[in-house]
């Protein structure tokens, strides 16, 4: 069953995006043809000209996407070393480069993308307590939270977790249905309503509005 998902939202693709978003406990999601173009529009959302953000180092977001982080999102980046482990920043090393809020002629640092599991580690896993220990350190220095988990089912699946556990924080989840889950294509943008509804938006601007998409 399709529709035209530019208009009235294909009744195939909104299932499929409230079934993503409801295993994620999240409230909402939006379908992206591709990864990439998930995790651009969560940084368009989040940043504002010039804001730095924080990704841990050979992250998907900072080598992996030709610079659209700064080219489109119009966001700076910086890399987070692997003091926590294989692929994986500390807590501490979150707070440090966060910050404090300064006078206006501060350069900002506003979001923190995690990546889970983090591909070129090998696949490395975050486990729910850091998770929740990076997230807690994003929070307490005002930072948003973008979660690329373009595997996260394989890491709630070594952890032996729910996904919720794993997305428990974040402003925003990025999920790929064409790595390991074995789909032709497609990931999942999920988040509150109000910024799905603004993914919408940005996901039309990027050219990726389908019209029947349910054939995917
Ligand atoms: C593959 C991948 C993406 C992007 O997915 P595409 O569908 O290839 O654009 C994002 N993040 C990570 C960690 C990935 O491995």
């Amino acid at each position: 069953e399709v529709a035209d998902d530019v208009l009235e939202h294909d009744p195939t693709l909104a299932r499929l995006e409230a079934r993503v978003a409801e295993l994620l406990g999240l409230e909402a999601a939006l379908w992206t043809p591709t990864g990439c173009m998930a995790n651009l529009i969560a940084l368009m959302i989040h940043l504002k000209r010039g804001d730095r953000f924080l990704a841990p180092e050979q992250a998907h977001v900072l080598g992996s996407e030709l610079g659209t982080a700064a080219w489109i999102a119009e966001g700076m980046p910086h890399a987070l070393p692997w003091d926590g482990g294989p692929g994986r920043p500390s807590a501490e090393a979150v707070t440090r480069a966060a910050g404090r809020p300064g006078p206006y002629f501060n350069l900002r640092t506003t979001l923190l993308c995690l990546e889970n599991t983090h591909n070129f580690a090998g696949g490395a896993v975050i486990p729910v307590a850091e998770h929740r220990a990076l997230v807690g350190a994003a929070k307490a220095a005002g930072l948003r939270v973008h979660v690329d988990g373009a595997r996260l089912w394989h890491a709630a699946t070594a952890l032996g977790c729910g996904l919720p556990e794993l997305t428990a924080g974040a402003d925003t989840v990025q999920v790929c249905l064409s790595k390991g889950l074995g789909a032709p294509m497609g990931s999942l943008l999920c988040g509150s309503r109000e910024t799905v509804a603004e993914a919408r938006r940005c996901r039309k601007m990027l050219g990726g509005g389908v019209r029947q998409g349910g054939v995917v």
